[in-house]
C-alpha cells in the first residue's frame, strides 16, 4: 500500500500572490525540476494553483529532505489522494497517522473542507466521523482544537478527497533567481559559502568567483573552492565559478613597503576584478562573507574603504551575524567539513603582521595610482580567468575560454 501519492509544496503568500506569480511558480518549477533531476520517475504536477509533487516509484523519504531546500518554499506536506468516500478518508487518514509513528502523546485536530457538494455530509460534519475512529485508533492521539501539533486536513473534490499529512518545514526566501543575479567572491573560508547559500535563498542567481595565486597557493586550495562551489550548485542546480590567476596583482602590493594596507589594497583590486567580471556576466551585485568586526579587513572604516573599489552594491548577507551562528548554517549546508581544510587562501599568504583596521582612503588611492601597471595587471587577471561550470550531481565542465557557450569537453564526464 502505498502511503503518499503526493507531496505538496507551499509557497509564502508574497511568493505566489500577486503580479510576481506566473514568474515566481516558474522559478520555483523549475528548481524543484533541478533538484529532482536525480530522481526521474518524480513527476511535478499543477494542480489548483499549487505545486505537487508524484514520487512515482520513489521514496518520499527520500525526496522530502531534497525538497525542503527548494527557495521560496516555507512548507510542504505528504499527501493522499482517495476516492471521495468516507471510509477511503477515513483509512487514508489513518495510514497518514500510521506512519508517522508516533512515540509520544500528540494533539491533533481534523479540518475538513467540502468543495464539492454532492460528498453528503457537510465540512462541519465530516470532522467528528473522520476524527472519532482515529482517536479510538491511535491511543496517542489527543484532540486540541487550538494549537494541536497535528493537523488533519482534508479536502474533498469531485474527482478525489486529498487527505495531507503532518506540515514539514522548508527553508523559505524567494524561488531561485527571482531576485537577479550577483557575483559571490567565494573564499576557501566558512563564511562566504555560507553567504552564497543565503543568497540563492533570497531569490538571487550566482556565479562565483575565487582568486589563486599559484605558486604560492596550491592546486588543493583551488580544489577546495571548487568543491565549495559544487557544494552550492547541488543547491542551485548550476553554479559558474571563474577563477582569476591573482599573483601577479599580489605581488604588485608586496615592492610597495606598506605592509599594513596590503590587504586593504588585496581587497579593493579583488573588488575591481569582481566587478568587471559581473560587468560582463550581467550581475547587478557582488556578495562577500563579510561579518562586522571580525578581522582587521571587517571593521567598519576598512569596509569603507574597500567598498568605495566598485560602484556595484556590495551584498553582505552575514554583515550583523555572530561567528557560532555562521558556523551553524556552514554545517547545516554542508560546507563546513571543506571550509576548515588547511589549505593555504591567497590571503592569509601575504597577510602582514599589523593590517590596519583603520586605513587612510587618500594615502589607499595615492599608493594605488603610483603602482606600476596596476590597471593592466587587473585587466590580465580578467583575461586569464578560468571558468568551471558546476551542476547538481557532481558532473563538470571545464570551459576553456571564459565567455565561451558551454562546449562540452568529454574528458569531463
Ligand atoms: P571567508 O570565511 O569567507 O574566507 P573571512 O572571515 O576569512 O571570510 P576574509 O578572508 O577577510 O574573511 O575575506 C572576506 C571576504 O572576502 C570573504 O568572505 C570573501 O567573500 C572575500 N574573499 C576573501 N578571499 C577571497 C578569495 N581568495 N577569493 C574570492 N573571494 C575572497
Ligand atoms: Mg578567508
Amino acid at each position: 500500500m502505498k502511503k503518499y501519492d503526493y507531496l505538496l509544496l507551499r509557497f509564502g503568500e508574497v511568493t505566489l500572490k500577486g503580479r510576481n506569480r506566473a514568474r515566481f511558480e516558474k522559478a520555483a518549477v523549475e528548481h524543484v525540476r533541478a533538484l529532482l533531476r536525480p530522481y526521474p520517475d518524480a513527476k511535478i504536477r499543477r494542480e489548483f494553483g499549487r505545486i505537487y509533487v508524484d514520487p512515482g516509484s520513489e521514496q518520499v523519504e527520500t525526496l522530502i529532505p531534497i525538497l525542503q531546500n527548494v527557495f521560496g518554499m516555507t512548507s510542504l506536506s505528504p499527501v493522499r489522494a482517495v476516492a471521495p468516500e468516507l471510509e477511503a478518508i477515513v483509512q487514508a487518514a489513518g495510514e497518514l497517522v500510521e506512519a508517522m509513528q508516533l512515540t509520544k502523546e500528540t494533539t491533533f485536530k481534523t479540518n475538513v473542507r467540502r468543495v464539492w457538494k454532492g460528498f453528503p455530509h457537510s465540512s462541519q460534519e465530516s470532522n467528528p466521523l473522520i476524527a472519532s475512529p482515529l482517536l479510538k485508533r491511535f491511543s496517542l492521539l489527543k484532540v486540541d482544537m487550538r494549537s494541536p501539533e497535528l493537523e488533519l486536513r482534508v479536502e474533498i473534490r469531485d474527482k478525489a478527497a486529498y487527505v495531507f499529512g503532518n506540515v514539514i518545514p522548508g527553508v523559505g526566501g524567494f524561488p531561485l533567481g527571482t531576485n537577479g543575479k550577483a557575483m559571490l567572491l567565494l573564499s576557501g573560508g566558512i563564511d562566504s559559502p555560507v553567504a552564497g547559500w543565503s543568497a540563492l535563498r533570497r531569490g538571487l542567481e550566482i556565479e562565483c568567483v575565487h582568486f589563486h595565486s599559484y605558486p604560492f597557493t596550491s592546486e588543493q586550495a583551488k580544489e577546495k573552492v571548487i568543491d565549495l562551489a559544487q557544494t552550492l550548485a547541488e543547491y542551485a542546480g548550476k553554479v559558474r565559478l571563474h577563477i582569476v590567476p591573482f599573483t601577479d596583482v599580489q605581488t604588485s602590493f608586496t615592492q610597495i613597503g606598506q605592509d599594513n594596507l596590503m590587504i586593504t589594497l588585496m581587497r579593493r583590486a579583488m573588488l575591481r576584478i569582481a566587478t568587471r567580471l559581473a560587468e560582463r556576466e550581467k550581475a547587478l551585485a557582488l556578495v562577500t562573507g563579510e561579518s562586522l568586526g571580525q578581522v582587521a579587513s571587517q571593521t567598519l572604516p576598512s569596509m569603507n574603504v574597500i567598498g568605495r573599489a566598485t560602484e556595484l552594491p556590495i551584498l553582505r548577507p552575514l554583515v550583523m551575524t555572530d561567528k557560532d551562528e555562521i558556523i551553524r548554517l556552514s554545517r547545516q549546508i554542508g560546507t563546513y567539513e571543506t571550509s576548515i581544510l588547511p589549505y593555504e587562501d591567497c590571503c592569509t599568504l601575504f597577510v602582514p603582521k599589523s593590517p590596519t583596521t583603520n586605513p587612510n582612503l587618500r594615502i589607499v588611492n595615492k599608493i594605488e595610482a603610483v603602482t606600476p601597471n596596476l590597471d593592466r595587471l587587473i585587466a590580465e587577471a580578467v583575461e586569464g580567468t578560468e571558468t568551471v561550470e558546476l551542476l547538481a550531481g557532481g558532473s563538470r565542465l571545464r570551459q576553456a575560454e571564459a565567455h565561451a557557450q558551454a562546449s562540452i569537453d568529454p574528458d569531463w564526464f
